[in-house]
């Protein structure tokens, strides 16, 4: 039997194990039986004794042994071919002759009254069984009654037991080992068809559904799992895909423009300064592309967890204050306020230039999604774990279905304003994963023509 299917281990154990029960109740049943029927031989024996006894009140002289056999046929059912009766007058011996031999115990039995139940050997083909019964008169024993009966009956009944058992066991192992394998067989056919489909799955089929057995049963919840975790590789798959159509073409736009500088650039023999225009905005694209390319190895880094930090403490007061002094000059070109709240100390365990970028990102965003004449504000606060640093501005706002989008990979809103200034759509990507990266998370809130504030939430340091 092939061991190396669930099939076959199903059946070798299922056989077994019923092959084992047989064993046990067989044995029981045949050891019951065996005690059974040696009580019956036993209490037949212990009757015929007591009438035999009861009927020498007279003397033991009127006993023909054909009444015996009758007594015998009475009492247990049936005529033995070899049935043994012996009686014995008062001041008997052990050595008197009988056909029945008188052991010393019994004989020392009898004499105190008791009677003593014997197996004999030797006296036929068969044991016999042999009572010694006392025959009690008037409080005194006056005579041994001994009667007998060949296990003939018995050993074979019980021969005959055994041989039932023997023949029916692997009768009945046959029947239950086909019977098991072929249950198995059906009960696993769903997992085959599962395997068949499962095979036939690639990243381009990820539509294909799993069918399980359709009743409802653990193979069926099994199905359901395969295709649950199918609908999420599809997912992940479209996920990779977009994103590596995107990634391609935000690498595009930078290199087509750089691509045409330097082919202007070489056109015609050109004046130094007209070179060094053209080499400043290839050197803009180029950074551009730097820019884009970092971004994606950052993100790619963090959502493999090996993206590098130099953790140590970090005063977030102080990261606020350079922040904010760096962006100052971008706020200014787009006549926008740039404001610090209230600053509350608070440090955290990080890497401060992942730290930098993650809010000089929110503080960027904030100046380029308000118009001029509006304001951003940057604000900290603090409870008793966590450090919450804001940065709320007066801007065009984020539509409510787009709040948990934005966080997304090269995700940008259709407004306007965000058409014109936005840039690859990683920026807020970034920043999750930073705050993630450093056991925190970013939060959104807000309405649309009004502003934005977004809030992260880090790890104080104690
Ligand atoms: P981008 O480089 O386009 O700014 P981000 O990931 O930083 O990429 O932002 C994703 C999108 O979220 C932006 O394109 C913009 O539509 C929206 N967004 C981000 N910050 C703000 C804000 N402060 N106010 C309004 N919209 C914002």
């Amino acid at each position: 039997m092939p061991l190396r299917t669930i099939r076959g281990r199903l059946t070798f154990w299922y056989t077994s194990l019923l092959s084992l029960s047989f064993m046990v109740l067989g044995g029981a049943g045949y050891g019951l039986l065996a005690y059974t029927l040696s009580q019956e031989s036993d209490a037949g024996l212990r009757r015929v004794a007591q009438t035999l006894a009861e009927r020498t009140g007279t003397g033991l002289e009127s006993f023909i042994p054909s009444e015996i056999d009758e007594v015998f046929r009475r009492f247990l059912g049936f005529s033995p071919l070899e049935h043994y009766f012996e009686r014995l007058p008062p001041g008997h011996s052990s050595s008197h002759g009988g056909k029945l031999p008188l052991s010393p115990q019994a004989l020392k039995n009898a004499s105190r009254g008791l009677p003593t139940f014997e197996t004999l050997e030797g006296l036929g083909p068969y044991p016999v069984r042999v009572l010694t019964w006392p025959v009690v008169k008037a409080g005194r024993v006056s005579g041994i009654i001994q009667v007998g009966l060949s296990r003939e009956n018995l050993d074979k009944t019980l021969r005959r037991f055994l041989w039932i058992m023997v023949s029916i066991l692997p009768a009945a192992l046959l029947l239950a080992g086909g019977g098991g394998w072929i249950l198995a067989r059906r009960a696993l056919k769903p997992v085959d068809r599962m395997t068949e489909t499962a095979r036939r799955i690639s990243a381009e089929h990820l539509d294909r559904q799993v069918q399980g057995s359709g009743a409802g049963d653990e193979l069926d919840r099994l199905a359901q799992t395969l295709n649950d975790m199918l609908g999420r590789l599809k997912v992940a798959f479209q996920e990779i895909r977009q994103f590596s159509a995107d990634a391609s073409h935000e690498l595009q736009t930078p290199l087509t423009v750089l691509k045409g500088e330097i082919e202007v650039g070489l056109r015609s023999p050109r004046r130094p300064e007209e070179y060094q225009a053209i080499l400043r905005s290839a050197l803009e694209e180029t950074d551009r592309i730097a820019r884009l390319v970092e971004g994606l190895l950052l993100l790619s880094r963090s959502e493999a967890g090996v993206l590098r930090m130099d953790r140590r403490t970090v005063n977030l007061r102080d990261l606020i204050e350079v922040v904010v002094k760096e962006v100052q000059p971008l706020a200014g070109s787009h006549s926008v306020k740039l404001l610090t709240g209230s600053i509350e100390l608070a440090h955290v365990q990080g890497d401060p230039d992942h730290l930098r970028r993650l809010l000089l990102n929110l503080v960027d965003n904030g100046i380029k999604y308000t118009p001029s004449g509006g304001s951003v504000e940057v604000s900290l606060r603090s409870d008793e774990k966590w450090a919450m640093l804001q940065v709320s501005d007066t801007g065009i706002g984020i539509a409510k279905e787009d709040q948990e989008k934005i966080f997304r990979r090269f995700y940008r809103t259709g407004a306007p304003r965000a058409r014109l200034e936005s840039g690859a759509g990683l920026g807020l990507a970034i920043s999750q994963s930073i705050a993630e990266a450093h056991g925190g998370r970013i939060q959104v809130e807000s309405v649309p023509g009004q502003g934005s504030i977004f809030t992260v939430f880090l790890p104080l340091s104690f």
